[in-house]
């Protein structure tokens, strides 16, 4: 039993080991390390290379090195501040260590002759190469035989290195006599020829000699790479068991439909589908058949028309008698899509009903009300649709729009809307965060996931330029000379404060700064802060082509939609991530005119936040961009959320161990069929607390 396994003596919290209190267990808290599995599974960053002792000669500038020699001279040198200043040779060549903070007896102890071992960062000093406050034995009589590989730990507030050693000395001992239950498959081990997870922690906490630095760090090391594989399995097995257990536990409705409102939507429609988003509905339908609770992703580039499918799934809904949530982040999008969801659906004699957070309370009691009583069939909203007073009659379908901006534990809140804990809706999940394949696999193996990769015809890609902010008047004047010309354009506030106020201001500054400089134009405005019926009001004032130019926060990222708008400035760019960048650009290049938009930086950019911006003026390509920015900054950003709690991943790189993401995900599914004892365990030693979280 797996249950049996986990009361080891690892399994024990950190205040069994010696000299580990409340102080230092709240420390080894902040690292995420609770029990003394978590402390053998805490590996170091990287190692100190004292293998050999270093003649001083060879000794350069900017290298960890340890060395030896014999005391020349050792003064106390005064100025600006004094310092204790020892000079060490070797025969091959002079050092001087210094010391700024030092007690006078120092220099008795570092007398002429004195044999000096020491370790630290070699620099280029006033008179030669130079360690600032080494690490010393003195007086020992030198053999030539070095210390190893000492392994240098992520850390603390409080929590020195040789504290931590310590503490890992007595992990491993206890991992020594208890040792823990092999639970990798015995095919991967083989695959990959792992070694025993006893001599894999070993390896990596204390190096034996002969193993060189090199090789130790290499992600293909095989003790690293067997606890790469491990924790990449655990993370799997955690979500595929979530999805599991939903499924098991708990049927959805089955919602067939019998075509006749769908067929009259997409009839009514102004176009025709593309053959992606006819696709990904049939895949939508036939999960919505099934008595499994459907759990789908649906990953489409900003404007590939993702909402349309949304419809359709919420009409297949209705049809079978049963209601659809339409979750949306932001008050804006939610708006919006109440907008396109009552125009497209009241004509078939669909009611569909509007709740945020920010109704007047009988307008809101009334919503709640239709909900509860079964009137409506369709809700659209922001968060404010999970919230404990808000009751479905027999909801069928949840929608949820751009998942990345909302917490795991959020969806699955609106999950247990169901009519009754073993009746589930079936959940539809869009993001325009392209996430590529291998990540995917890995980040949302709880979804099933589809892909909508063409966009509708007639787009015209977007021109990017980068310019730097000292060039700010001459974009106004080009925003003016584009206006002249009929063009609309959109000039985009971005501040990293997440404060709705703060933002609202730098908008609200902005649309006077250009209204004074461009008294021609037509200014409007639009921020978080606006009463819903003014911000409606300002977009539909753009829309209907009555401002030039709309400054807005970031807000506008996901929703408006007006084709005439082909201008885009987008002010401090490096402050958001690439794919917000590019959800941003979306807005413009909708209509047949050819459009751009000028990433307006501050400079001087770090070397990061230009080849974030040189990507996004190479590529159009939602799914090519995520690539890229997953290469120059890690999948973090890009998944959210995801990235956070339950999603820390401790040994293991999404990006870089790419390549056992599929072979872990095989194992993974036969995992949880011939060992789930093993499996549990796994997530146990892996995933801890985090899984639980995680369930909600
Ligand atoms: P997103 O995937 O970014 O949410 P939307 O659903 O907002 O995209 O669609 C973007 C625009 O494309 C909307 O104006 C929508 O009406 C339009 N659209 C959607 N599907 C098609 C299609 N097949 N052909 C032409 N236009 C389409
Ligand atoms: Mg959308």
């Amino acid at each position: 039993m797996a249950a049996d396994r986990d009361v080891s003596a690892l399994a024990q919290p950190v205040t069994a080991l010696r000299g580990v209190g409340a102080r230092q267990a709240e420390r080894l808290t902040n690292l995420g390390i609770h029990s003394v599995q978590d402390l053998l599974l805490h590996l170091p960053l990287r190692y100190e290379d004292r293998t050999r002792v270093r003649r001083i000669g060879e000794l350069r500038p900017g290298e960890q090195a340890l060395t030896s020699g014999t005391v020349e001279l050792t003064e106390v040198a005064t100025g600006r501040r004094s310092r204790l200043l020892c000079r060490l040779t070797d025969g091959t060549g002079g050092l001087t260590l210094v010391f700024f903070h030092f007690h006078p007896s120092q220099q008795k102890r570092l007398a002429r002759g004195t044999r000096v071992r020491c370790f630290g960062e070699v620099r280029e000093g006033p008179a030669g190469l130079q360690i600032i406050h080494p690490e010393l034995e003195i007086g020992v009589d030198d053999d030539g035989q070095g210390d190893g590989l000492l392994p240098v730990y992520p850390t603390t507030q409080g929590l020195n290195q040789s504290s931590l050693r310590r503490l890992t000395d007595q992990a491993l001992a206890w991992l020594a006599q208890a040792p823990p239950p092999e639970l990798l498959p015995e095919s991967l081990r083989r695959q990959w020829q792992l070694p025993g997870l006893i001599e894999s922690v070993t390896t990596l906490h204390r190096p034996s000699s002969g193993i060189s630095l090199g090789a130790l760090e290499a992600p293909d090391h095989p003790a690293r790479r067997r606890l790469i594989i491990e924790e990449l399995l655990a993370h799997h097995l955690t979500l595929r068991l979530q999805r599991h257990t939903l499924r098991e536990q708990a049927a959805a409705p089955v919602l067939r439909g019998n075509g006749r409102l769908t067929a009259a939507f997409t009839d009514g429609l102004p176009f025709t589908l593309t053959a992606a988003q006819a696709r990904v509905d049939r895949e939508t339908a036939a999960d919505m058949a099934s008595r499994a609770p459907m759990l789908r992703l649906v990953q489409g580039d900003v404007g590939s028309g993702k909402t349309v499918v949304a419809a359709l799934a919420a009409l297949r809904c209705v049809e079978s008698g049963m209601q659809t949530a339409i979750m949306a982040p932001t008050e804006l999008l939610a708006e919006q899509h109440y907008r396109n969801f009552r125009d497209w659906l009241e004509p078939l004699g669909v009611a569909v009903t509007w709740l945020s957070g920010r109704m007047a309370a009988g307008e809101r009691r009334r919503a709640l009300e239709a909900l509860a009583g079964g009137d409506t069939q369709v809700a659209v909203g922001t968060h404010a649709l999970f919230q404990d007073e808000v009751e479905f009659r027999r909801l069928g379908l949840v929608v949820v729009d751009e998942q990345h901006r909302f917490g795991v534990h959020q969806r699955l809140a609106l999950r247990e809307k169901g009519h009754s804990e073993r009746a589930q809706p079936h959940q539809l999940i869009m993001t325009a965060t392209p996430i590529p394949r291998t990540l995917a696999m890995t980040a949302y193996a709880d979804l099933d996931v589809s892909v909508i990769d063409e966009l509708p015809p007639g787009r015209s890609p977007v021109t990017t330029v980068a310019v730097p902010d000292s060039r700010r008047n001459e974009v106004m004047t080009s925003v003016a000379k584009a206006c002249g010309e009929g063009r609309q354009a959109y000039w985009v506030c971005t501040l990293i404060e997440e404060s709705d106020a703060l933002q609202a201001q730098a908008a609200a500054d902005t649309a006077e700064e250009l209204q004074a400089a461009l008294p021609e134009l037509r200014i409007g405005l639009v921020h978080g802060r606006l009463r819903a019926a003014d911000k409606d009001a300002a977009m539909k004032a753009f829309a209907a082509g009555e401002v030039d130019v709309l400054v807005a926060t970031t807000v506008i990222e996901v929703g408006v939609d007006v084709p005439n708008a082909s201008l885009m400035v987008i002010e401090n760019p490096e402050r958001l991530g690439l794919a917000q960048l590019h959800q941003l650009r979306g807005r413009v290049g909708r209509g047949a005119a050819a459009s751009s938009c000028v990433l307006l930086y501050h400079a001087p950019l770090s070397d990061t936040a230009r080849a974030r911006l040189a990507v996004l003026r190479e590529s159009g390509d939602g799914f090519e961009i995520a690539r890229r920015d997953l290469e120059i900054r890690g999948p973090g950003e890009l998944l959210g959320t995801r990235q956070t709690g339950a999603w820390q991943l401790k040994v293991a790189d999404l990006v870089r161990d790419s390549e056992l993401i599929a072979p872990v995900q095989q194992a993974a599914d036969r995992m949880l069929w011939e060992a789930p004892a093993d499996a549990h365990a796994l997530i146990h030693r892996w995933v801890g607390e985090a899984a639980r979280y995680g369930r909600v």
